[in-house]
C-alpha cells in the first residue's frame, strides 16, 4: 500500500486508506500467522505475558514497513520480527520485545515517536527512542567517540536499550554476507570495537560469543576457514580420553557429595583461534573444549570442595587460575576458572559455577530483566551498583571531549583489567597497567585533583609506578603538586585523562588572566589610574558582561591571548559611565 507523504503526496485517498489500515493494526484487528512462533517462544519463559499487544505491535510494524525490503530480498518486518525472536529466546520481557518489533519504525517510517507513545506507552517509546539515536549516531557521520557516549547515556536510560541494539547488530551481522564487501567489514570492525565491549561488560556472553564469531568470519576470513576447518579435524577425532576424563570427575564429586553436572562444551571459533595466539595445529577434542562443572545446591562452598576435587585429580597450573567468586569480575560473572594437565600430558579447562549463576554467567544482567517483572526488570537493569563501569562511565563522560571519551572506554572496557583495594577494603577494577592517579580518579575526581602522594601497600610510590593486581592504595592529598603534562602520557584510564586534561586548561587559563591583568594593570596605571580600584567599583566587571565575557578572569585571559585589544579595553574602562 502506498505511504503518505511519499510520490503519493497529493492523493489524499491513498493516505487515509494507509492510515486507516494502521489504525486497524493498531487496534489488533490484523491477523498476521507468521508473529505466532514469536508468541509462542515468549509464552514458553512467561506464560502470563500478554501476547494480543505483542501480535498488535507486530501488525503494526508490519503496516509501516510495508513494500521496504531487505538487502537480502526479504520484506524488510523480516528483521525486526527476528530480532524480537532472539530476545524472546534469551526470556526477555514483553515490553522489549515489543520495542524491538518497532524498533526500526521511527527511523524508516511516517510513524513519530508520539504516536508510538500514544499506541503502546511511554516504556516502549523510551527504548525506542533510545534505540533510533543509537542508529542515527553508528551509522552517521558522528565520531565514534560521540557514539560511545550516546551508548553510554542509552545504557543509563535503560539497559534494554543496549539489549535490543545487541540483538539487532546480531540479526544484522546474520544476514551481513547481502551487504557489499566495504560495508561489510565497516560494519564488523564497528561491532568489535563499539558493541562486543558493551556485551561483555553486560555479561551477556551468550550473544557475545555469537558477535564474536560473525566479526571474526568478516574481519579475518582466512583464519576463519582455518579455524572451521581444524576445529571440524578435531571434532572428527577419538573423544574416548575426554569422555574418561568427564565420567572420572563425576565420580570423584560423587565421592565428596557434591551434587553437580559435568558438561563438555565446545568453544566458539574465535575462542579457539584466540586461546592458542592463532596456532591451529593439532587441535584435539581437549583443545576445542571446555569442561563445566554446575553445582546444584546455590552455595559456592560446593564450587570450592569441587574445585579441591579436580586439583586432587590433575595438577592445575597455579598462573591460570581465576576465582571470580572471591574477587567477581567487572560484570555479574561468578565462577572459578582452573586450567590443568591431564597425565597424558593436555591440557584443559575446567570452570566451574553454581547452577543459580550459571544463568547470569550465560546471560548476564538479560538473567535479572527476564525474571522481573517489568517495572522490576527495569529498576534491576538500571540501578544495579555492582555495574560499578557504568556508573563510573556516567560520571565522567559528561566532562570528557568525544575522542579522550573513546580512548577512555576502549581502555576501561578492554579485556585486561586488575583489582585494586581502598584502604576500607572496597574494590577498584583497573586496566592493567594503570598507575596511583587512575586510580585516585577513578574512586573520585576529588581525589585525582588533590593528589599529593600515594602509599601502595604501605609504601610510598612514584606517581607513575604501575599497580599491581591485588594492590591496597591509599591517595594523599593535599598541597599544590599537581597536575603536569607529563601525567598525561602514563596514566591508562580515561576518567584521569578527563581529569588532568581538565585542570591543566584551568591552570593555562588562570596564568593567562594573570599575564592580561598584569598588562591591563600597568596601561591603566600610566595614566594615573589604579585598576583595583576598576575592579572594585564594578566597572571592571560591566564592562567585561558587555563585551560577552562570563567573567573578569575570561576578559583578562582575552588580553593574556590579545584577542582583546589593550588599548580598546582601556578606552572602555575609561569611558564615563
Ligand atoms: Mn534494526
Amino acid at each position: 500500500m502506498a505511504k503518505p507523504g511519499s510520490a503519493d503526496r497529493a492523493d489524499g485517498a491513498a493516505d487515509r486508506m494507509w492510515w486507516r489500515a494502521l489504525n486497524d493494526a493498531s487496534a489488533g484487528r490484523v491477523v498476521l500467522p507468521e508473529v505466532e512462533p514469536l508468541v509462542r517462544e515468549h509464552l514458553r519463559w512467561h506464560p502470563h505475558a500478554d501476547a494480543a499487544l505483542l501480535r498488535r505491535a507486530h501488525a503494526v510494524a508490519h503496516h509501516l514497513h510495508d513494500g521496504q525490503l531487505r538487502k537480502s530480498g526479504e520484506p524488510y518486518i523480516t528483521h525486526p520480527r527476528a530480532v524480537a525472536t532472539i530476545l524472546a529466546e534469551l526470556g526477555m520481557d514483553t515490553a522489549t520485545l515489543v520495542a524491538a518489533l518497532l524498533h526500526d519504525t521511527v527511523e524508516d517510517t511516517p510513524f513519530t515517536i508520539g504516536q508510538l507513545r500514544a499506541d503502546f506507552g511511554d516504556e516502549v517509546a523510551v527504548m525506542v527512542d533510545g534505540v533510533t539515536k543509537l542508529d542515527r549516531s553508528m551509522y552517521g557521520e558522528a565520531a565514534a567517540g560521540e557514539t560511545f557516549r550516546k551508548m553510554v547515556l542509552a545504557a543509563a536510560a535503560d539497559l534494554r536499550v543496549l539489549l535490543i541494539k545487541l540483538a539487532d547488530r546480531v540479526h544484522n551481522l546474520r544476514t551481513l554476507r547481502f551487504q557489499p564487501p566495504h560495508k561489510q567489514r565497516k560494519i564488523a570492525q564497528g561491532t568489535r570495537d563499539l558493541l562486543i565491549p558493551f556485551a561483555e561488560r553486560l555479561g551477556v556472553y551468550h550473544l557475545k560469543r555469537e558477535l564474536d564469531d560473525l566479526c571474526f568470519e568478516f574481519l579475518e576470513p582466512e583464519a576463519y576457514r582455518a579455524t572451521v576447518a581444524a576445529r571440524d579435524t578435531a571434532r572428527a577425532q577419538d573423544r574416548s580420553e575426554l569422555d574418561g576424563v568427564v565420567e572420572h570427575l563425576r565420580a570423584v564429586l560423587a565421592e565428596f557429595r557434591v551434587k553437580a553436572d559435568v558438561l563438555v562444551k565446545e568453544r566458539h571459533l574465535h575462542s579457539i583461534h584466540s586461546s592458542r595466539g592463532g596456532d591451529l595445529a593439532n587441535l584435539d577434542p581437549f583443545a576445542i573444549s571446555r569442561i563445566s562443572v554446575v553445582v546444584k545446591r546455590d552455595d559456592y562452598r560446593d564450587c570450592y570442595i569441587a574445585l579441591g576435587a579436580i586439583h586432587g585429580l590433575w595438577r592445575p597450573l597455579p598462573a591460570r587460575f581465576k576465582d571470580f567468586i572471591a574477587v567477581p569480575k567487572y560484570n555479574l560473572y561468578r565462577a572459578l576458572h582452573t586450567v590443568v594437565v591431564h597425565s597424558s600430558g593436555r591440557v584443559f579447562d575446567v570452570l566451574v559455577r553454581t547452577a543459580a549463576e550459571y544463568r547470569v554467567s550465560e546471560f548476564g544482567l538479560i538473567a535479572y530483566v527476564a525474571d522481573a517483572t517489568s517495572a522490576d526488570g527495569r529498576r534491576a537493569v538500571t540501578h544495579r551498583p555492582d555495574l560499578e563501569w557504568l556508573r563510573r562511565l556516567l560520571a565522567w563522560q559528561g566532562q570528557a571531549d568525544a575522542q579522550d571519551l573513546l580512548a577512555g572506554v576502549r581502555t576501561d572496557l578492554g579485556p585486561d583489567s586488575m583489582v585494586t583495594f581502598t584502604r576500607e577494603g572496597d574494590l577498584v577494577t583497573l586496566p592493567k597497567g594503570a598507575t596511583p592517579l587512575d586510580f585516585a580518579y577513578t574512586v573520585a575526581p576529588e581525589l585525582g585533583d588533590g593528589y599529593m602522594g600515594a602509599l601502595v601497600d604501605g609504601r610510598l610510590v612514584s606517581v607513575s609506578t604501575p599497580l599491581r593486581d591485588g594492590s591496597k592504595v591509599e591517595i594523599l592529598t593535599g598541597g599544590d603538586s599537581g597536575p603536569s603534562e607529563s601525567w598525561l602520557t602514563f596514566v591508562k584510564t580515561g576518567q584521569a585523562r578527563v581529569g588532568i586534561t581538565r585542570r591543566l586548561a584551568r591552570r593555562r587559563l588562570e596564568e593567562t588572566a594573570a599575564h592580561g591583568r598584569t598588562r591591563v594593570a600597568a596601561e591603566l596605571l600610566d595614566r594615573g589610574i589604579d585598576l583595583i580600584e576598576v575592579e572594585s567599583s564594578g566597572v571592571a566587571t560591566a564592562v567585561a558582561r558587555r563585551l560577552g565575557y562570563p567573567d573578569l578572569d575570561a576578559l583578562y585571559a582575552a588580553v593574556g591571548t590579545e584577542n582583546v585589544d589593550l588599548g580598546d579595553l582601556v578606552t572602555a574602562l575609561l569611558a564615563p559611565r
